[in-house]
């Protein structure tokens, strides 16, 4: 027989498949993981990606690495069932080819045996909870071995290993299991439980010489108890014997073939009566195993003498076999990896929704973090052009404002003001002035800053009622006052000397004939800044030559009698006496008129006059220096209150500064974590179709049915 493609082939490609794409899957998940938790651990991103998230997406990649694993260990699964020497181990010889099972030894042992597949060219055998290979040359050493060991408990099972360069079948990842009798067995649930679940296809090996027996039965109402419709073959074995009895074949064969429909599809209902059919099979594994046998070894099929009927039965066993293939293959790929497939579709889905979720937050907090930054260098923009245009602004106010104090305020205070409340006042005027200056510059700078500097900017600039620092001490002011009331004729002596030599000489050609009448100031009561006066070294060196002067001046009055007589006698001559006479009671009338006026009132007078000049001199000097230092302290009031606002912008100016640089930041990560998120999306996407593909190529059943 020519070989052909064997279904078998449709698991193979299957798990092939499979399994590629569950590690592309784990790759991808892995992948996913990583990038988010090195988004959740991310301190700058808040809220990207949650714990649920990478927990969820974490327990992923290690679910897919077990199914992983699973899947690389899948194969098929036939298991044998029927009464003993009912010919299981031939059929299962039968189908690879070889006797690799030892047979009609009888009951050998109540082990299960499956037989898989090895890579290495040597056969052995593993015993259940043993690591130990058992090299086996010779199905009768098989037997031996089995039949000798006496640690093998009942339901054990023993792993025969057949290098799959001898068998098609284990090439395919088949692993057949036969089992001991169903006969021997009261333990059936066991069996089931250890070894049965797990199987694709269930091969009933019936005696075709009698009748289904209800052991037989009973052991597959069991397995359809636990398993959801399982796939039972019934193989009609020794079909050989019936040709000893031709007359009788036909009856015989539709007699088993009614029993075995009525037990798939009436008892156990695992089949439709059309499947059912397909299901029940007559042959003779003694007679395919043996032609197969020889085959092998070049021989004729029949190994010489055919018996009647050989070409037809070998020909059932061979659609048996075809039969069993496509069922198990179709059926093992439908229950090993469809189930899988919905799985990987399910994380595939939620990994995508993680993604997305992730590229959503990423995405908003990338277009809010944009905002931030353009509002904030905005700002920043904004706020080094007001600053820039306050500077100037400020200044100007300030020499304004300080202009205003010197100049108008304070004079006209003093002016106004000589009572008792007069700093009180000035420095009310003055602090209303400043105060909203400040006032008006803080407001100006206020939106510069930050809201929360903005409430607290109150305390951070105390914009304190300022007090003017200067002190009238109008008692020392007028100390040094003093008047003169002393009654002076207008043409006497030293009004005269007053008159021609002007009052300060006067009063150094007079300090030898009078007291003086008022002293020069010599240092302003309240000026401890006062420079000393430039002018006292002149003075003294004046005073010195007004002496001099002065006693030539006494001396010469010392002399006066002789020289009223002398100049008297001349006049005298010239004018006549009448004319001296009128002149002297004229001066004498004048005199009299004087100092009969130099009354009380009149002292009165000249007394004000004098203090009005005293404090006329005094005030104005003092105006002039309290002025200057007032305004140089309202000057340094408001530069210091500028000054810290200036500060506290720099700062705004510094925070907003990092603020966008750190947004910068924030925004490349948030890119770049975006296009992560997509990039894995995509490749989400693919496995997706990947999927998709292998479910419509290898599932075609389950994709109707959805
Ligand atoms: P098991 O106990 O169910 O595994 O049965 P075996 O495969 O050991 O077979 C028991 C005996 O029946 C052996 O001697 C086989 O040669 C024989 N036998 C198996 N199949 C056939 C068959 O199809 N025809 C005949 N005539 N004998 C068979």
């Amino acid at each position: 027989m020519a070989e052909t493609v064997s279904p078998l082939k449709h698991f193979v490609l299957a798990k092939k498949a499979i399994t590629a794409i569950f590690g592309q899957l784990l790759e991808f998940v892995t992948e996913g993981s990583h990038f988010v938790e090195a988004t959740y651990r991310n301190p700058e991103l808040d809220r990207i990606a949650t714990e649920d998230d990478l927990v969820e997406i974490q327990g992923y990649r290690n679910k897919l690495a077990v199914i992983g694993e699973v899947l690389s260990r899948r194969h098929m699964k036939v298991a044998f069932f029927g009464r003993t020497s009912s010919g299981k181990s031939s059929v299962i010889n039968a189908m690879l080819w070889d006797k690799v099972l030892p047979s009609g030894i009888g009951h050998t042992t109540n082990c299960f045996l499956s037989v898989e597949g090895t890579d290495g060219d040597k056969a052995y055998l593993m015993t259940e909870g043993s690591d130990e290979k058992k090299s086996v040359k010779t199905v009768n050493q098989l037997a031996h071995a089995l039949h000798m060991d006496k640690d093998l408990k009942a339901g054990c099972l023993v792993h025969v290993f057949w290098p799959k360069a001898k068998c098609a079948l284990l090439r395919d990842d088949l692993v057949l299991v036969d089992s001991p009798g169903t006969d021997v067995t009261t333990e059936l649930d066991t069996w089931i439980d250890k070894f049965c679940l797990d199987a694709d296809v269930f091969v009933l090996v019936a005696n075709s010489e009698s009748t289904l027996m209800n052991t037989e039965k009973h052991f597959f109402h069991k397995v359809n108890e636990r398993l959801s419709k399982p796939n039972i073959f019934i193989l009609n074995n020794r079909w050989d014997a019936s040709a000893s009895e031709p007359e009788y074949m036909e009856d015989v064969r539709r007699q088993h073939m009614e029993r075995c429909l009525h037990f798939l599809v009436e008892e156990l209902k695992v089949v439709s009566p059309l499947e059912a059919r397909n299901r029940i099979f007559f042959v003779s594994a003694k007679e395919v195993l043996n032609s197969r046998k020889h085959k092998a070894q070049g021989m004729p099929e029949g190994g010489g003498a055919l018996a009647e009927g050989f070409q037809a039965r070998l020909q059932e066993f061979q659609n048996f076999e075809q039969t069993f293939e496509e069922c198990i293959s179709q059926s093992a790929v439908k229950t090993k990896f469809e189930q899988h497939t919905i799985r990987a579709k399910q994380i595939l889905d939620t990994v995508k929704n993680i993604l997305d979720s992730v590229n959503v937050a990423a995405a908003e907090k990338r277009v809010y973090s944009m905002e931030e930054r353009e509002d904030q260098i905005d700002r920043l923009d904004f706020i080094r052009n007001q600053m820039n245009l306050l500077t100037l602004d400020v200044k100007k106010k300030i020499k304004e404002v300080t202009e205003e104090v010197a100049n108008k305020e304070l004079n006209k205070h003093i002016e106004d003001g000589m009572g008792r409340n007069l700093a009180d006042r000035c420095t009310n005027e003055v602090n209303a002035s400043m105060l909203q200056s400040q006032q008006e510059i803080i407001e100006n700078l206020k939106p510069l800053l930050p809201a929360g500097i903005q409430t607290q900017l109150h305390t951070l600039i105390p914009c304190k009622k300022f007090d003017l620092s200067y002190d009238l001490n109008c008692h020392k002011l007028c100390s040094d006052f003093q008047e003169d009331i002393v009654f002076r004729f207008s043409l006497g002596w030293s009004s005269l000397v007053h008159r021609f030599l002007g009052s300060s000489n006067a009063q150094r050609v007079l300090l030898g004939l009078s007291e003086p009448v008022f002293q020069l100031p010599r240092s302003l009561a309240s000026t401890p800044t006062a420079p000393p006066n430039p002018a006292a070294s002149d003075n003294a060196a004046q005073e010195e030559l007004m002496i001099t002067l002065v006693t030539g001046l006494a001396s010469l009055t010392s002399r006066t009698s002789m020289g009223i007589i002398v100049v008297g006698g001349v006049i005298w001559k010239t004018l006549g006496w009448k004319l001296i006479s009128v002149s002297l009671s004229l001066y004498g009338a004048l005199y009299l008129y004087e100092r009969l006026t130099w009354t009380t009132r009149a002292k009165e007078r000249a007394f004000k006059q004098q203090f009005v000049n005293y404090a006329t001199e005094k005030l104005q000097m003092i105006v002039s220096f309290t002025s200057a230092n007032c305004s140089y302290q309202v000057q340094q009031e408001m530069a210091t209150t500028f000054a810290r606002l200036c500060q506290q912008v720099d700062v705004t100016q510094k925070n907003l500064e990092e603020e966008i640089t750190r947004l910068s930041k924030e925004i490349d990560q948030l890119e770049k974590i975006q296009n992560n998120s997509k990039l894995l999306r995509n490749k989400a996407v693919q496995l997706e179709s990947e999927l998709e593909n292998f479910s419509k190529q290898f599932l075609p059943s389950s994709n109707e049915e959805s």
